[in-house]
């Protein structure tokens, strides 16, 4: 891959200025405080720091963002922060882009829009792209194209020997396989990706707010439009149920109600959408209607996702499908009669999400329909545990890696987001590239043979 970046970082100790601003990510529920912070400008800072770390029997942590927060860097360990690695290029007639380690979503989606490119980004253009897909990457395209684990062409990786290698389908099949899908943190530091790019600029999506009272009637009318099996998969949807606080920052017409947000995004023919979206516009009148054809660069605007750091208990997993029943259970758990103390999230699946990629990858639970994210305040925790113990008999048994939170940090439950025979292989490579665990300040997969506690 072309053009490492090389320039020169900074290592920030405790106490000294900078050293908070630069443990903190945007979940403020992981507080790391680690030996010393690497705040990295380049690959050879993340070479140099590994190295270092390996030498001082310290663990080594990585923090981008801090959208995928799991467990917090203690004084055993150093913490490799990559904010400042946010380097983008698009080679529009290959239709890849290589993007460094620190690179956000709107990095890339700004640096693809004037070539009418889009990458297969998520729902909040705030997460990091890499962190993103190497934890399999479930996008609004993502029905149509399948995963972003799915389209990596190649990653610039620094393993626990502090090597730098390129890992492609061809110069190390098996750490490529397990990058894609099951690469958080734990086989090495990802410097650079190189990813496919996809000829979309537009999209015809948006939200519909709906009032406690239709909160059962929409619903129910989502679940059975993504569970009849007509849709187009160039159709990507979800539903948040959430009470919105009573403060000025919030839309007028939500402030302090229970609210249904039913999301929509289409990428086929503008002119197709409307006809498809009947059922949902059938429920009744929505207390705010954002849909519109907008170009791909406003694609955050669909979830309207929170951009100010909190603190935030989540915790992910995923369903079969989400028949009446099922339903039922979420109305009660997250519904307005429920006063629940925390958001609830529905994500569709299926799609392109259950075809195998060209070269395959780790990313497990490919046949989910659903997925089921809730995220609290951490005192509040228990009760979203609730709900996913509530919709269990529908449950696939497993999760997706991405939607596993701060609730789901024990080694267990991350083992549950890859076929059995997959998570056996994961431990095993992971005994090759890192036999000491160092990289485990994650949701860890620890090397074949290693005792779970
Ligand atoms: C508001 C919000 C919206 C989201 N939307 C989606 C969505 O639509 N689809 C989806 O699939 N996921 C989504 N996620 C989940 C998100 O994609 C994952 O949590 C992802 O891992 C975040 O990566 P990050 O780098 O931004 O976060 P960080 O917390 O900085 O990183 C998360 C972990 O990724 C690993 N990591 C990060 N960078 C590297 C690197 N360079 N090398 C090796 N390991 C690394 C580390 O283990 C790190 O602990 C969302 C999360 C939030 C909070």
């Amino acid at each position: 891959m072309r053009g490492r970046t090389t320039r020169v970082g900074r290592v920030f100790h405790p106490g000294e200025d900078g050293y908070d601003a630069e443990r903190t990510g945007f979940n403020l529920a992981v507080d790391h405080r680690p030996a010393y912070v690497v705040s990295a400008a380049g690959s050879e800072d993340i070479v140099r720091a590994v190295g270092q770390a390996v030498d001082r029997g310290l663990a080594v942590g990585v923090l981008a963002t801090g959208h995928g927060a799991s467990v917090a860097a203690g004084p055993d360990a150093v913490l490799i922060t990559t904010r400042r690695m946010t380097d983008v290029t698009v080679d529009p007639g290959a239709r890849t882009a290589r993007v460094s380690a620190g690179a956000r979503w709107e990095h890339v989606i700004e640096a693809c829009a004037p070539h009418g490119l889009a990458p297969l980004s998520g729902s909040s253009p705030h997460v990091g792209a890499v962190g993103y897909t190497l934890g399999g990457g479930a996008g609004l395209l993502g029905r149509r194209y399948g995963f972003a684990a799915d389209h990596v062409h190649g990653l610039d990786l620094v393993t626990a020997d502090a090597r730098p290698r390129t890992v492609t389908a061809d110069t190390a099949p098996a750490l490529f396989w397990a990058l894609r899908g099951a690469g958080k943190g734990n086989f090495g530091v990802v410097t650079a990706m190189e990813i496919a790019l996809f000829p979309i600029a537009r999209l015809y999506g948006g939200g519909l707010y709906f009032p406690a009272e239709a909160c059962a009637d929409a619903l129910h009318a989502w679940a059975a439009w993504t569970g009849s099996g007509d849709l187009p998969d160039e159709m990507a949807s979800s539903v948040l149920l959430m009470t919105y606080p009573d403060v000025p920052w919030v839309p007028a017409p939500l402030r302090g109600r229970h609210v249904t947000h039913v999301r929509v995004a289409w990428s086929g023919p503008p002119a197709e959408a409307e006809p498809l979206l009947a059922p949902l516009r059938a429920v009744g009148h929505p207390l705010l209607d954002t849909i519109s054809e907008l170009p791909y660069r406003e694609v955050g605007s669909i979830h309207h996702e929170p951009t100010e750091a909190a603190a935030a208990q989540d915790r992910g997993s995923l369903l079969t499908g989400l028949p009446p029943a099922a339903v039922d259970a979420v109305l009660a758990g997250a519904g307005p009669a429920a006063r629940a103390p925390f958001v609830a999230e529905l994500r569709h699946f299926g799609g392109a999400y259950a075809r195998p990629p060209r070269v395959p990858n780790a990313v497990g639970h490919r046949s989910a329909a659903f997925s089921l994210y809730t995220g609290a305040d951490p005192a509040a925790g228990a009760a979203a545990d609730a709900l996913h113990e509530a919709v269990r008999p529908w449950g696939t048994g497993g999760a997706f890696v991405n939607f596993l939170g701060v609730g789901d940090a024990e080694a267990a439950r991350l083992s549950t987001a890859f076929a059995p025979e997959d998570y056996t292989r994961l431990t095993e490579l992971k005994r090759t590239y890192d036999p000491e665990n160092v990289f485990r300040v994650n949701h860890n997969i620890p090397p074949s043979g290693t005792p779970v506690p």
